[in-house]
C-alpha cells in the first residue's frame, strides 16, 4: 500500500491496482469539515482524477462516524479563504455581508460537491456511523454508496432555520416526497431506509465495509476507463437535462437568503434557538436579537 500523509485531515492511498482511496482522517471531531479539511479533500479528489492510472476512487472515513458535517467551531473562516487558491470562478471573498458568505459557500460547499460529482471516473463512498448535513455533501456526489449497517443519514438544518444543506440533492437521492419528510422532520434515515429508497447501493455489516467497497472498486476498475467515463457522463447528463443544475442553483440562493436572515437577526448563520444550549455557549452566541 502506498500511503501518503502530507495532508493534515485526509489520507490518500492506493490499496489496489487502479484504485485510489481517499480517507477522511479527523476522527476526533467525527470528521467535521473546516476550510482546510475541504481544500485537502478537493486536492485529493483532483489528484486521483488527474492520475490516468487511477480508474476508480473510494471515499472512506476513519473513526466511528463518516462525518458530523461542517465545523461550526471554526474561527475566522472568511479570513481563512485568503489562505487557499480558490478553484471556482466565484469572487467577493474579501467583501462584506452576504456577498462574502455566498462566495465562500459557492466555492467550498456547492462548488466542491458539484466538482466531485462530475469527476469523470467512478466514485464509491463507504459510509459508517453518522452522516450529518455536510456529511451528505461528501457521499451524495459519489456514484455509488455502500453503507455499513450502523450508518444513518440526516439533514437537520430546518431545525436551525435553514431549508437544507448547500448541495440540495435530497430530491435526487430519495424522491420529492421523502425529501420533504426528511427535511420537515429532521429525522434520520437508517442504512436500511436509504437502501430501500435507492439512496445507497448496498448495506453490509460494519466490519465488512472496507472490504465491500474495495471489492466493488476492483470489479469496476477492470472495465474500460473510457466506457466508464462515458456512462457516468450519460447518467449525470440525464439528471441535468431534467433541470437538476438549475434546481440546485435555485435552492442554493434560497439557502443564502436564510443565512442572511439569521445573520441580520442574531449575527449567526442559523437560528441559534434551534441549537442545543451547550453548542450556543461553545460558539459564544447570545440569544438577544440584534
Ligand atoms: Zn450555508
Amino acid at each position: 500500500m502506498d500511503a501518503k500523509t502530507e495532508y493534515a485531515y485526509i489520507l490518500y492511498e492506493t490499496p489496489a491496482a487502479h484504485v485510489a482511496r481517499i480517507v477522511l482522517n479527523r476522527p476526533e471531531t467525527a470528521n467535521a469539515q473546516d476550510t482546510q479539511f475541504l481544500y485537502e479533500l478537493n486536492d485529493a479528489f483532483e489528484r486521483a482524477a488527474h492520475d490516468d492510472d487511477i480508474r476508480v476512487i473510494v471515499l472512506a472515513a476513519n473513526g466511528k462516524h463518516f462525518s458530523s458535517g461542517h465545523d461550526l467551531a471554526e474561527k475566522d473562516w472568511y479570513a481563512h479563504m485568503a489562505d487557499y487558491d480558490t478553484v471556482g470562478t466565484m469572487c467577493g471573498f474579501t467583501c462584506a455581508g452576504a456577498e462574502r458568505q455566498m462566495a465562500r459557500e459557492e466555492e467550498i460547499y456547492l462548488g466542491f460537491s458539484e466538482r466531485w460529482r462530475n469527476i469523470p471516473k467512478p466514485t464509491i463512498a463507504a459510509v459508517q456511523g453518522k452522516c450529518i448535513a455536510g456529511g451528505l455533501m461528501l457521499c451524495w456526489p459519489c456514484d455509488i454508496i455502500i453503507a455499513a449497517d450502523d450508518a444513518s443519514f440526516v439533514d437537520p438544518t430546518v431545525s436551525f432555520g435553514v431549508g437544507g444543506v448547500e448541495f440540495f440533492h435530497h430530491l435526487w437521492e430519495v424522491g420529492a416526497r421523502k425529501a420533504k419528510e426528511m427535511l420537515f422532520t429532521s429525522d434520520a434515515l437508517s442504512a436500511e431506509d436509504a437502501w430501500r429508497l435507492g439512496m445507497v447501493n448496498q448495506v453490509v455489516p460494519r466490519a465488512e465495509l472496507e472490504t465491500a467497497a474495495l471489492a466493488m472498486a476492483e470489479r469496476i476498475a477492470q472495465k474500460s476507463r473510457f466506457a466508464l467515463k462515458l456512462t457516468k457522463k450519460a447518467i449525470n447528463g440525464a439528471q441535468d437535462a431534467q433541470g437538476r443544475e438549475l434546481a440546485m442553483q435555485n435552492a442554493f440562493h434560497l439557502h443564502q437568503l436564510a443565512h442572511t436572515h439569521w445573520l441580520k437577526l442574531y449575527d449567526f448563520l442559523m437560528d441559534p434557538t434551534g441549537l442545543p444550549e451547550a453548542t450556543r455557549k461553545a460558539l459564544g452566541i447570545k440569544l438577544e436579537e440584534q
